[in-house]
C-alpha cells in the first residue's frame, strides 16, 4: 500500500505540470466508483473548464481542489495508481477514471486492480470535516512536545499499531512502521507509553529522518506502487527490515531478521538490535 512518502512523490511529480490547468472532462468508468459519487458530480458540467488550484497530500490522502469549492478526494488503498499517460495509450479494465485537460496532451488516470481505492467528488467542506476527523497530525510537522503527548495518551498500544494508526499519526504504514522502529532500536512490541524520553526522541528522529529519506528515493515499489509519470520508487533497495525475514540483520550481522504478526500485520525487526 502506498504510505505517505509514495503518496508525497506522486503529489509533487503532479503539481508542477496539473496546477492551473483547466479540466477538460472527467470520466468515471466504473460502477463501484460512480456509486460513490453524489448525482452533480457525475454531470460533466461539475468538470468542465474547472481550474485545478491545488493538489495536497494528507495523511495517505490526496486533495485534488478546483474552483467552486468542490475538490477530489483520492485514496490509493493497496493497489492504487494516479499518473499521466498518453492518450493513445489503451485502456484497460483496471483503469477507472480519466481526466483530461486544455492545453496538455496528456490525461491524468486512476488505476486499481483490487477496487480498494477511491476517488470522491465532494465540496471542500466535507474533504476537510472528513481529514480532521480520520486523521492525526502529519509525522513530518508534528513537534516533539506533541508527539510524546501520544505516546503518553495512546499509551496502550503497542507501538507498531500506535504508528500505524491513522488517527494518532496520519500516513505511516507496515513499511515505513518497520524501517522507524529498526532505526530506533525500538521493539515493534513495546507498549507506547513505556518508552523513555530518550527513546521517544529516538522514534521521533527516526520518524522523520525515515520518512524524509523515502521522499528523496521517490518511495518503495514492492508491487503496484508506480509515481505520477509510470516511474518506479528507489527505497525498497534501501529496506533494513522490510521484507528481510531471515536474512542477517544489516547493523549488527549477529542476528537474522524476524518476521511476526503483530495486530494482525506483519512485522519484520532484529530481535538483537530492538529492545
Ligand atoms: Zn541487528
Amino acid at each position: 500500500m502506498p504510505e505517505l512518502p509514495e503518496v508525497e512523490t506522486i503529489v509533487r511529480g503532479l503539481e508542477p505540470i496539473l496546477i492551473g490547468k483547466r479540466i477538460k472532462t472527467l470520466f468515471f468508468l466504473s460502477p463501484h466508483l460512480k456509486k460513490k459519487q453524489p448525482a452533480w458530480a457525475l454531470r460533466p458540467e461539475t468538470y468542465k473548464d474547472q481550474k485545478i488550484e491545488k493538489i495536497t497530500r494528507r495523511g495517505k490522502l490526496i486533495i485534488i481542489s478546483l474552483e467552486r469549492q468542490k475538490g477530489l478526494l483520492v485514496h490509493l488503498k493497496m493497489t492504487g495508481q494516479l499518473f499521466l499517460a498518453e492518450p493513445g495509450r489503451p485502456l484497460d479494465k483496471h483503469t477507472h477514471a480519466v481526466m483530461t485537460f486544455y492545453g496538455l496532451k496528456k490525461e491524468l488516470r486512476f488505476r486499481d486492480l483490487r477496487k480498494f481505492g477511491l476517488i470522491n467528488c465532494l465540496p471542500k467542506s466535507q474533504i476537510e470535516e472528513k481529514v480532521a476527523k480520520s486523521l492525526g497530525p502529519e509525522p513530518l510537522e508534528v513537534k516533539l512536545k506533541e508527539f510524546r503527548r501520544l505516546l503518553e495518551t495512546r499509551g496502550r498500544k503497542k507501538i507498531k499499531s500506535w504508528l500505524l494508526d491513522q488517527k494518532i499519526i496520519a500516513g505511516i504504514g507496515n513499511i515505513y512502521s518497520d524501517e522507524i522502529l529498526f532505526q530506533s532500536g525500538i521493539h515493534p512490541e513495546r507498549l507506547s507509553g513505556s518508552l523513555s524520553l530518550e527513546e521517544s526522541w529516538k522514534l521521533f528522529r527516526a520518524m522523520k529522518s525515515v520518512l524524509k529519506k523515502a521522499i528523496r528515493f521517490k518511495g518503495s515499489s514492492i508491487s503496484d506502487y508506480i509515481d505520477s509519470l509510470g516511474q518506479r520508487g528507489e527505497f525498497q533497495k534501501l529496506h533494513q527490515v522490510y521484507g528481510r525475514e531471515n536474512q542477517m540483520c544489516r547493523r549488527c550481522r549477529a542476528a537474522r531478521i524476524e518476521r511476526k504478526k503483530i495486530g494482525g500485520r506483519s512485522s519484520f525487526f532484529c530481535p538483537n538490535c530492538q529492545v
